[in-house]
């Protein structure tokens, strides 16, 4: 059910687009499963991600891990926004799966979530500021969005408009 070895998929890779399903509480508790999150957390180190979602290594399970800007990585499973701010703050995102290319994206300053973390526990976090937008990149994956869909423009490393 998991593979073996991870491997990041790049845009535009048709299982980027798919809606990935819950993750059950037995699943959870399963080694598999924990070896599966550690193997996730290590591809996303290695490609020195922020964040992660599990979709982009072909497997459509709502796991997602975020960072604040690298610090303090946190897994969510099953995460959902239950509040968002009205106000709304520009930042330029870019995406393991959209190498090289950049985008200014508006979003959200804070939004609620509830998830459950790497042991099956629910937990509650209030975002703002860089891990909220973190997190929305990270969960409009297991809906099969990327941060390209909704940029205003594009632009490559070189500041250059595409
Ligand atoms: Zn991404």
């Amino acid at each position: 059910m998991y593979p073996e070895t991870l491997e990041i998929l790049t845009n535009p890779n048709p299982l980027l687009r798919r809606i990935s399903e819950e993750v059950t509480d037995e699943e959870i508790q399963s080694p598999e499963f924990k070896t599966y999150l550690k193997k996730l957390f290590d591809i996303m180190l290695e490609k020195d991600g922020i964040g992660i979602a599990s979709p982009q290594v072909g497997v459509a399970k709502r796991i997602v891990i975020v960072s604040n800007n690298g610090k303090n990585h946190q897994f969510l499973i099953n995460p959902e926004i239950t509040w968002e701010n009205k106000e709304k703050t520009p930042l330029l995102e870019g995406c393991l799966s959209v190498p090289s290319i950049f985008g200014m994206v508006t979003r959200p300053k804070t939004v609620h979530i509830k998830a459950r973390n790497e042991n099956g526990e629910k937990i509650k976090i209030q975002a703002s500021g860089y891990l909220a937008k973190v997190i929305q990149h990270e969960i409009d994956h297991l809906n099969g969005i990327l941060f390209i869909d909704r940029a205003e423009q594009l632009e490559n490393e070189r500041g250059e408009i595409l």
